[in-house]
């Protein structure tokens, strides 16, 4: 991010434009939104700007700007667009202590101007660091038609009664009021009686809400799928919206946990004080101290939470303490990886069953029905494989799996660095060992990726059969 976007309070400061024509208006019409004390240097002003000048919105001087006429000012802008003018109007107002834009030269401005979507007081500024404009206004199109036209006036009065919702408790009581105030009693008042009934929707809500039971904290076991923020459910995305405390596994990304709410505690159960894991006992007692205490947790598992995620265990002790708890499932990583192969799970005459496994028990390597699954045409999904890749081999092998059977592994599946293995049994071991495997990885036995070309080329390929 080369430009931080702030907002700047511009109430009563000092802001000077030099130009008159296309590009000045453009500029003072947003500026004109604000209430700063606006002044423009041009000896040709359009017709717009000597209007505002008689009405007293901006202070109008028929020169050139000049040293001295930027002092105090926070924001110039050089908008003569001329080169040499501009650059001139840049020296005046740096010398003079002021952040300069200069309208269309990015490489000199000391800040640039967003598009805007203008919900006063929701302002949502909208910046591509000057990469794509075209992008700017779409997203820009498409939030106008979003934002309903009454939400600047629903904050507005909904910011006149902030004092008034302090007598709900901080947190989710007082966000619950909130929600229902933007979302539903605020629009559907609206609709009906403008705002005078707004501002009597919110007395009411509030009396309703300082009667109401304070609310019990419950937890959503999540599933937030294989690491692609995209392949989060929109359940998902919702309780991580709403969630006070989310508790995530080591294998959920930043990119997920970016889209909680900014306030929500983030707690990394994958690690401990000194880089070594929560032991399952100590996630079960936050999981429970936290919805005891109020909380709404999400509980946030890489994958699927129902597959070798340990969520009975969780779900017993949360269920020990009469909390409420729901399961949103999420993508498992098997389903994201033959995703990637180009394939599917199963398939009319050669697998009428699929089979996901773990490469580890609590007692060590799991065993596993070895000669069922050294059947040609099984297919096999292997979590957790990667240690118990040579006895896992060595028991198909030893149980009449053919050597040339195909053996695939995807590591680090939907991520952006995905890599796809290509081997067979006979080589699995080796090969396994040689790719040096990082990232969480998903073996298929019984399965290669398709041959056709694919919608999608398989990402970085690193080896092929043999
Ligand atoms: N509940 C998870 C699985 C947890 S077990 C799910 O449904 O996906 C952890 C194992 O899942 C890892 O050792 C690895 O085998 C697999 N895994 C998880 N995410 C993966 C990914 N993005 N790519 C490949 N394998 C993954």
């Amino acid at each position: 991010m080369q430009h931080f976007p702030i907002f700047l309070d511009l109430e009563a400061r000092r802001v000077v434009l030099s130009g008159g024509g296309e590009a000045a208006l453009a500029k003072l019409r947003l500026l004109l939104k604000t209430r700063a004390k606006i002044s423009v240097f041009t000896p040709a002003p359009a017709p717009e700007i000597v209007e505002w000048a008689a009405a007293g919105r901006v202070t109008l001087h028929r020169r050139a700007i000049a040293a001295g006429d930027a002092l105090c000012a926070v924001l110039v802008y050089a908008a003569d667009e001329d080169e040499a003018l501009d650059a001139r109007t840049a020296r005046i107002g740096r010398a003079e202590g002021a952040l300069v834009n200069i309208v269309d030269n990015l490489a000199d401005s000391a800040f640039i101007t967003p598009a805007i979507v203008d919900r006063d007081p929701v302002t949502v500024a909208i910046g591509t660091e000057g990469a794509a404009p075209v992008l700017a206004r779409k997203i820009k199109a498409e939030l106008e038609e979003r934002l309903p036209a009454a939400l600047g006036p629903l904050a507005r009065i909904g910011k006149g009664f902030r004092k008034m919702a302090e007598h709900l408790p901080f947190g989710r009581a007082r966000r619950a009021f909130w929600a229902e105030y933007y979302f539903q009693a605020g629009p559907r008042a609206m609709d009906q009686g403008g705002e005078d009934a707004a501002q009597a929707a919110l007395d009411d809500l509030l009396a309703r809400h300082l009667s109401a039971s304070p609310a019990a904290g419950r937890v959503d076991f999540v599933g937030a799928g294989p690491g692609d923020p995209e392949l989060l459910t929109l359940k998902a995305r919702k309780a991580l919206d709403a969630a006070d405390v989310v508790i995530h596994d080591r294998l959920v990304g930043p990119g997920i946990l970016e889209l909680a709410r900014r306030e929500a505690l983030m707690i990394d159960a994958g690690k401990h004080g000194f880089g070594t894991a929560m032991a399952q006992d100590e996630i079960n007692a936050l999981i429970v101290a936290h919805a005891r205490a109020g909380a709404h947790v999400v509980r946030l598992k890489g994958g699927d939470p129902m597959i070798f995620g340990r969520l009975d265990e969780e779900i017993d002790a949360v269920v020990a303490q009469g909390l409420p708890h729901a399961i949103v499932p999420g993508i498992t990583a098997a389903a994201a990886a033959c995703a990637s192969l180009g394939q599917s799970l199963t398939k009319r005459g050669r697998n009428s069953q699929i089979r996901f496994l773990t490469g580890h028990d609590t007692r060590g390597f799991a065993d596993h029905d070895w000669r069922a699954l050294a059947t040609p045409g099984e297919v096999t999904a292997i979590y957790m494989g990667k240690r118990a890749a040579r006895f896992i081999q060595g028991r198909l092998l030893m149980h009449g799996g053919a050597p040339e059977t195909p053996v695939t592994v995807v590591e680090n599946a939907s991520h952006p660095d995905q890599r796809v293995l290509e081997t067979t049994l006979a080589r699995m071991e080796p090969d396994m060992e040689q790719a040096a495997l990082s990232g969480p990885a998903l073996t298929f036995i019984g399965l290669a990726p398709r041959r056709a070309p694919a919608a999608l080329p398989v990402p970085n390929q690193i080896q092929e059969a043999r």
